[in-house]
């Protein structure tokens, strides 16, 4: 249904003298917003003002789409390598991460190994590292490879000063940044969060955002979680809304606890809670195993001697008991659920 374009008019004039796009007149889009065309630069300056406002938005609105529409599926690290399956989150605590060969391995895979009496490791039944000083040298070696996971790790390392090293929050950045431009989701949340709190690095919260926005994209459940904070310290509370609808249905529970909350508050609707609640079960309904179940029964509240490797500590809360959890005041909720710090996270 497309008219011949008036003169001055349409999609295929110069927004500003109104010429018409020929093979005389070239027309180039607006790159920033690609609504509007010129037949020259002289054009695209004169039209600025005009243009600015209209531009600015569009451009807004494109990224919001991008970021809104993008990373709605965990990403290949959050998989276990040995039962394919998703690894319940938080991650760090339901898996452990085996320096030999640098793979994340849930927590099922991991006990299910030791109960058939192999107590080498699961993936690649290489004896496990004695000490700190073993992993470390395995870790560098690594490191010295360009392994985006070893270099996010080491960084993880030196950000909390373990394995023997010096804590140095600097250090740890320039390793986060080098990881993250291998490719490493968790070194841009760990750099979203260091640039969040001022951790070895000038305190910018806008930075802050971009980090977390760019894991987010690419499917960190945690940074689509503090994006959602973030929005609400901003007071934008449908934005929140959109994020944490997000990573509820990734299955992660602060986030369909905040929607929660959000709707009690009115700020959220009934079906944007419902449609978290039932994604967020879908998503929980994925990640179990039968392996899972049983090495939760099995070990309890023990799992960290149990498994000898880098687990931090147990998931108490299961979809029954949260729906027991008390109401949480503002200030809990800060110290519960945000910002998620995915420092001590050591899935690569
Ligand atoms: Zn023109
Ligand atoms: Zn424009
Ligand atoms: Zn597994
Ligand atoms: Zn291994």
């Amino acid at each position: 249904m497309n008219c011949v374009p008036c003169e001055g008019d349409g999609d295929e004039a110069c927004a500003n003298c109104g010429k018409l796009g020929s093979d005389a007149v070239k027309l180039k889009n607006c790159t920033a917003c690609r609504l509007v065309k010129y037949c020259g630069v002289d054009c695209q300056r004169a039209h600025r003002k005009k243009h600015k406002k209209a531009c600015k938005q569009r451009v807004a609105e494109l990224k919001d789409e991008q970021l809104y529409s993008q990373g709605h599926e965990r990403p290949e690290v959050d998989f276990c390598p040995i039962c394919t399956l998703p690894i319940p989150l938080p991650t760090d605590e339901h898996s452990v991460f085996m320096p030999c060969c640098m793979q994340t391995i849930c927590v099922g895979c991991s006990v299910a190994a030791k109960k058939r009496g192999m107590f080498d490791c699961a993936f690649c039944r290489t004896t496990p590292l004695d000490d700190d000083t073993d992993t470390l040298a395995k870790i560098q070696a690594r490191v010295r490879k360009n392994d985006p996971a070893a270099i996010n790790f080491l960084g993880q390392k030196y950000y909390h000063g373990k394995e023997g090293l010096q804590k140095d929050m600097r250090k740890a950045v320039e390793l986060f940044t080098e990881a993250a431009e291998l490719g490493s989701i968790q070194a841009l949340s760990n750099l979203g969060n260091a640039y969040f709190r001022g951790d070895g690095v000038q305190q910018d919260k806008a930075r802050a955002v971009e980090f977390f926005a760019k894991a987010a994209m690419r499917g960190h459940v945690d940074s689509r979680h503090n994006l959602g904070h973030i929005e609400v310290e901003k007071g934008n509370h449908d934005r929140a809304v959109r994020h944490w609808l997000i990573s509820a249905k990734m299955g992660e529970e602060c986030s369909l606890e905040s929607i929660k909350e959000a709707f009690m508050a009115g700020l959220a609707t009934k079906e944007q809670y419902a449609e978290a609640l039932k994604g967020y079960q879908d998503a929980v309904e994925e990640m179990k195993s039968h392996d899972r179940d049983e090495a939760k029964a099995l070990l309890g509240g023990n799992l960290t001697e149990a498994l000898g490797g880098y687990l931090r500590s147990k998931c108490q809360k299961s979809a029954d008991e949260m729906k027991s959890l008390p109401q949480r005041d503002e200030a809990k909720e800060e110290s519960h659920c945000s910002p998620r710090s995915g420092g001590t996270s050591l899935a690569g």
